[in-house]
């Protein structure tokens, strides 16, 4: 519920980072698209505004250069007496322009012209105008003076003499085509058209003529389309005030239009240069920008999408690989407890019990059968609690060979059964290896309702913990501890320090002797804490507790120093002194300056080596192939080694080849199988082949007669038992070295 919460607030924020971005995005395009348009349609019309110009000059120009060729006949013809001979000389200025005649107006009107012809034009306006003193260019006439009648345009000026009298009128004449042709007022892929109309609306220069035509009135034109009515009007004016005028008209269609009045002729002549271009055009050309535009839009919101995407994407991916790392065990693949923790977060209903799994003796495994075997039982393992979990429960590694489980139970009868279950797959696992001695256990603990699950986990492992030392059960409920007994550690824990200050630890003495007990042939140092009440404590209650915590490093250097002094001591009182084994436990191998150490504590007594020994148990030589090499030192240093408790670990053979000791402590319960046939059996073959390698063999905890006589018989050197003497305080083994053994005893 949590999680699918979770992935909802998720989803949530995931749409409320990319709603607003992609909106940003589309009105961020959209504003510049609209931008660009703007801009292309400002460029368009600029490029109409250009070619208007263009136009204009070009217009100019030829306008001008005619009426300059004009005005210089006309000065000459001025002053000339025979005019019609003259007019008939320019004949060549004719082929040379592309005219199609030059011609002379006397003030009657009668007009003499290069073709010969001789024609009265009074009644043309040019002729009127040209009298009255002013220039003009006519509009598309059919022309008088010839059989064809073809369209032409006539430039005339007042020919004025000295006096600045009119005398007549020149005027030239041009083929209105050809006019138009030298022109060429295209534009816009011939879609464009520039064409100049004069004041009466008359179109003069049309290259465009399929749309318009020469002589054709083009104010008539726009007023016959009612889509023109208002802005024609306008547009008038501003041309007849002298100003530029744009927008549209409707001529066949919508026409993109620039118009610009023209003055011509010193003025005396003012036509209109229209530039037009079809509204389609410009369409189609924003259109095609517009597309790309649209296709670089989508491209750009595309690649923005997927860049987010890709974004979350990868964030999510390296999320999971970050959750999946912290969340995963690295053996099993499975989940490891920051995963438990979170999948107990997201339970719904957390009632039940919480289970610390430790696999007992597991380094047997990893000793019998190797590391890949300890992996694969591990492994397996995990997929027996993994199976067993139902849809509401979780598991999870937590470490090395522990677990954790949570089985939703209520009843613990039921979480039992279950439990039990669990143990012997687990077993039958150990069992495929064929390593005895291999099987879980439990501390359970039923979670309460807010309690988290790291301080239920402390209480499960602590009850798991209790069980240790306990052989006849393998699970335990974390209420069943005995919490007095609990507190009785800590507060051991807690006065560790003053009490070895306070030298509350004492060294007592159980006398070894030799196999016919006629002898005593050392003895073994053994703690007892006796208590500020006078009370002792057995070693039992506290060396595992020590040994757990690493304090019982420095009970051991403590006993050593002891020793060494106590021996030390009657040495100096000229008693005959024998060796003292000292016990050494696993954790106090594990410091690399113990030889040195306990090698000056020898020298700071000045006790030779061969009168403090060094008892190490089995167990403590396990897989810690270094440790030989510190037993070595101290071997080389004169200090005899003695293997402890041997026949009580599962690599007693293992030990025995290592070869880097000097006595063997056959364990008491290597003694206590005397009498039976397989028990006897063991015995001979371990005290064989002790003796074989030229060990020393001593037997422990001989309790009677029967032992002492079988061991005799296998002559085993030394024997260390209640049946000859228990752990006593210094001052009564003093008592036995001074005057011997105790023949009552
Ligand atoms: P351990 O080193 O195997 O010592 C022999 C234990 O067997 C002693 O128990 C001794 O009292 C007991 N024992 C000897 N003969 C007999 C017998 O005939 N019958 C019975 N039932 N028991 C017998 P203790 O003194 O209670 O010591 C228990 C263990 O505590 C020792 O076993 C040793 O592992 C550890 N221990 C004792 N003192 C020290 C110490 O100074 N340092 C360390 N690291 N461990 C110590
Ligand atoms: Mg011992
Ligand atoms: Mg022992």
């Amino acid at each position: 519920m949590r999680e699918k919460n979770r992935k909802q607030t998720r989803l949530l924020v995931a749409t409320l980072i990319v709603i607003p971005i992609g909106i940003l995005v589309l009105f961020t395009v959209l504003f510049f698209t609209n931008k660009m348009e703007e801009e292309m349609h400002t460029q368009l019309v600029q490029n109409l505004k250009d070619v208007a110009h263009q136009n204009e000059i070009a217009l100019k120009n030829q306008i001008h250069s005619n009426e300059l060729l004009l005005k210089g006949l006309a000065s000459e013809l001025v002053s000339d007496t025979d005019q019609a001979e003259t007019v008939m000389q320019y004949q060549r200025f004719v082929e040379e322009y592309g005219l199609k005649r030059l011609g002379f107006c006397q003030t009657d009107g009668m007009t003499v012209s290069t073709d010969g012809a001789t024609t009265n034009l009074s009644r043309r306006d040019f002729f009127k105008r040209g009298m009255q003193g002013k220039s003009s260019v006519s509009g598309v006439l059919q022309d008088a003076m010839s059989d064809e009648h073809g369209n032409v345009t006539v430039m005339s000026i007042p020919m004025k003499d000295e006096a600045g009298q009119v005398q007549g009128v020149a005027c030239m004449t041009y083929d209105s085509d050809a006019f138009n042709d030298s022109l060429q007022m295209r534009s816009f892929d011939g879609e464009g058209c520039s064409f100049a109309v004069n004041e009466n609306g008359s179109i003069m220069v049309s290259p465009c003529n399929d749309k318009l035509e020469l002589a054709a009135n083009f104010s008539n034109m726009l007023a016959a389309n009612p889509k023109n009515s208002d802005s024609v009007k306008e547009m008038w004016q501003k041309l007849r005030a002298g100003n530029k005028a744009s927008g549209i008209l409707y001529l066949n269609e919508a026409d993109y239009y620039y118009a610009i009045p023209v003055p011509l002729m010193d003025g005396d002549v003012t036509w209109y240069m229209f530039t037009v271009v079809p509204k389609n055009y410009f369409d189609q050309r924003l259109d095609t920008v517009r597309e790309t535009l649209y296709r670089m839009d989508a491209i750009v919101i595309v690649c923005i999408l997927a860049g987010v995407f890709l974004t979350v994407g990868i964030f999510r991916k390296q999320r999971r690989e970050a959750m999946r790392l912290a969340y995963t065990d690295s053996l099993t693949g499975g989940a490891n407890f920051a995963k438990f923790c979170f999948v107990m977060g997201a339970l719904r209903n957390r009632q039940g019990y919480l289970i610390s799994l430790d696999i007992q003796n597991f380094s047997n495994i990893n000793i019998a059968a190797g590391r890949a075997a300890g992996d694969a039982m591990i492994m397996d393992t995990w997929k027996v609690l993994q199976d067993a979990a139902k849809s509401n429960e979780t598991a999870a590694r937590v470490q090395e060979d522990h677990f954790i489980l949570f089985l939703a139970e209520k009843n613990k009868e039921k979480l039992l059964d279950r439990v039990d279950r669990i143990t012997k797959q687990i077993h039958a696992l150990a069992k495929n290896m064929q390593v005895p001695g291999v099987y879980p256990k439990y501390g359970i603990y039923e979670l309460k309702e807010n309690e988290s699950v790291e301080d239920g986990y402390m209480k499960a492992q602590t009850a798991c913990n209790y069980l240790k030392s306990d052989r006849t059960k393998c699970y335990m409920f974390y209420d069943e501890i005995n919490h007095d007994e609990m507190l009785e550690e800590q507060s051991m824990e807690e006065r560790f320090d003053e009490a070895l200050a306070a030298r509350e630890f004492e060294v007592w003495y159980q006398p070894k002797y030799s196999a016919d007990g006629a002898e005593i042939v050392g003895s073994e140092a053994l703690v007892r804490w006796r208590n500020k009440d006078g009370s002792m404590v057995s070693p039992g209650r506290f060396i595992p507790l020590f040994e757990k915590n690493g304090m019982i490093a420095r009970l051991d250097e403590y006993m050593f120093r002891s020793v060494c002094r106590q021996q030390s001591l009657w040495k100096r009182q000229g008693y005959h002194i024998l060796p003292v084994s000292v016990n050494l436990s696993r954790a106090s191998l594990y410091y690399s300056d113990l030889v040195e150490k306990y090698g000056n504590i020898l020298k700071e007594y000045q006790l030779e080596p061969e009168y403090v020994q060094i008892e190490v148990t089995e167990t403590a030589m396990e897989g810690k192939n270094d440790i030989l090499d510190v037993l070595g030192k101290f071997r080389n240093m004169g200090v005899r080694i003695l293997m402890d408790d041997f026949g009580t670990g599962y690599s007693s053979l293992a030990v025995l080849s290592m070869k880097c000791f000097d006595t063997l402590k056959l364990d008491k319960s290597l003694i206590d199988h005397i009498g039976e046939e397989n028990g006897e059996t063991l015995l001979y073959h371990v005290i064989c082949m002790g003796q074989q390698m030229g060990l020393h063999i001593t037997a422990e905890g001989v309790e009677n007669d029967k032992q002492l006589v079988y061991l005799q018989k296998l002559h085993c050197d030394d024997i260390q038992g209640f049946l000859f003497a228990r752990p006593m305080p210094a001052g009564e083994y003093e008592s036995l070295l001074v005057h011997g053994i105790d023949t009552n005893n």
